[in-house]
């Protein structure tokens, strides 16, 4: 049993949880450990949906970041998913974090992390929240509107001011540019109002959109961020960092890989920010270190099969209407909010047969809350298990308990030899240095196998 021959349980503390971390040797792979858990809710009876988290994914993402963009700090952005252990496992390898308000700074504070390792990266903030980040000596704050700068003045005087321009990609699959975000000519303007408040602005924002689809829009930002740079120049002001936001994609499969924004965002940097110039350049990212690391399972409640009269009148329509623990008022929210698409995986220990059409809701009394209209499965049973990869973006981070259903529960899992760059950061500089071969699977990412022999191979050699 897994369990017992090779994983090891430890317990971490982030901030006010207490956490169990389920570490194993490179024999093992998230898939057996998710067939395992599965096998081990049958036996014990439990029906609750769970996260099998792996935290070896979201660090194998930050040596890729650091590796690909090394001029470029992540400052992870909380509201993506606030799980504790992925903050904690982030803290421990020093990324900053983007947090949105007084509870987000909180959360982070709280792991120790230091206040100039924040940005509140919200452009039009509650004032309660303003005097909390003053308070707590968060000073980086971002902004778009004269307003906000009055408010900072009054409440926040000796901020780091950031200008977020708005430079969106019009095909990201959540637009921000609707909402937030200065044009370069009122971005100039307000640079003079700043100035005339004695207010200290410190750099330049942008955020192209969130699941970014063009690569183009990130050069374009750059070049427009240099221009407000330029126009700072010219009234006497100067300007130190650039902050390239988020919209990186996390998931497998995604409709544009990390590589081809590093391909446009790197050149970008290097013609209007070079590394001469001493620009700091950090970075927002929030679902390029979650989505894969995060996979639910859930549990089939209750099922429906359709009768042949009605089949023959909708031709198309499901054989079967399965209804599972997790809906859209739930994780699957991601589907409203972050326009999201899942796929569902039938785990490969249930006997394999013929494919019929099916639907899948979730478990509230809401006709709005399905999951997938259409899918092709082998017949299923209730009480039986379905698994859903790539949840870990504005999934649970949004989800409710409507209709008194409960959110799904964590467990976290890492390969032993990466998770040891958690525990003892020292370690995570050996394996952070660039590679120059290919680390990438035809998905992007390494597969879990290849992440646990690299860590070890390398701890190996770091030590020797
Ligand atoms: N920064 C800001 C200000 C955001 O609003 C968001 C997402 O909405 C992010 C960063 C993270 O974006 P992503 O998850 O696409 O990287």
């Amino acid at each position: 049993h897994l369990y017992s021959s090779s994983v090891t349980e430890e317990t971490v503390f982030a901030g006010d949880s207490l956490l169990t971390i389920n570490t194993f040797d490179s024999t093992v792979t998230v898939d057996d450990y998710v067939n395992e858990h599965i096998k081990l809710s049958d036996e014990q009876g439990k029906e609750d949906a769970f996260y099998v988290v792996n935290l070896g994914d979201v660090v194998q993402k930050l040596h890729l970041w650091r590796d690909k963009l090394p001029r470029v700090e992540p400052f992870y952005a909380v509201k993506c998913n606030d799980d504790p252990a992925v903050l904690q496992t982030l803290a421990a390898l020093g990324t900053g974090f983007d947090c949105a308000s007084k509870a987000e700074i909180t959360k982070v504070l709280s792991l120790g992390v230091e206040p100039d390792r924040i940005i509140y990266a919200h452009p039009c903030k509650t004032a309660s929240h303003i005097r909390f980040a003053a308070e707590t000596n968060v000073r980086m704050t971002t902004f778009d509107n004269e307003p906000e700068l009055h408010k900072i003045k009054q409440l926040h005087p000796t901020a780091k001011l950031v200008l977020r321009i708005r430079a969106d990609d019009p095909k990201a699959i959540c637009n921000l540019g609707i909402k937030f975000g200065a044009k370069v000519p009122e971005a100039k303007r307000l640079l003079g109002v700043a100035k005339g408040l004695g207010l200290d602005v410190i750099g330049v924002s942008f955020h192209v959109g969130s699941g970014c689809t063009n690569a183009d829009a990130y050069g374009k930002a750059i070049s427009w961020a240099a221009e407000v740079f330029d126009h700072a120049r010219e009234i006497g002001m100067n300007l130190t960092m650039l902050d390239i936001g988020g919209g990186f994609p996390g998931q497998r499969g995604a409709p544009i890989t990390f590589e081809e924004i590093v391909d446009e965002v790197s050149p970008a940097l290097e013609k209007y920010f070079p590394a001469e110039s001493g620009i700091r350049i950090i970075a927002e990212p929030g679902r390029f270190f979650v989505a894969s690391a995060f996979t639910l399972v859930v549990n089939i409640v209750a099922k429906r099969i359709i009768d042949a009269e009605q089949l023959a009148q909708d031709q198309d329509g499901p054989k079967f209407m399965y209804y599972v623990n997790d809906g859209v008022y739930g994780s699957f929210n991601c589907l409203m909010y972050d326009h999201a698409t899942v796929d569902v995986k039938v785990p490969p220990f249930y006997v394999p047969s013929e494919l019929h059409r099916a639907s899948i809701w979730g478990p509230t009394c809401d006709g709005i809350d399905c999951i997938l209209k259409k899918a092709w499965m082998p017949e299923m049973d209730i009480g039986q298990w379905l698994i859903f990869e790539d949840m870990g973006a504005y999934t649970c981070a949004a989800s409710s308990t409507f209709n008194g259903f409960a959110r799904p529960y964590f467990v976290y899992i890492a390969p032993a030899a990466l998770y040891d760059t958690v525990r003892d950061p020292s370690r995570h500089s050996a394996i952070a240095m660039p590679r120059t071969t290919s680390q990438s699977t035809d998905e992007g990412f390494d597969s879990m196998e290849d992440q646990a022999r690299k860590a070890e191979d390398e701890v190996v050699a770091s030590n020797s």
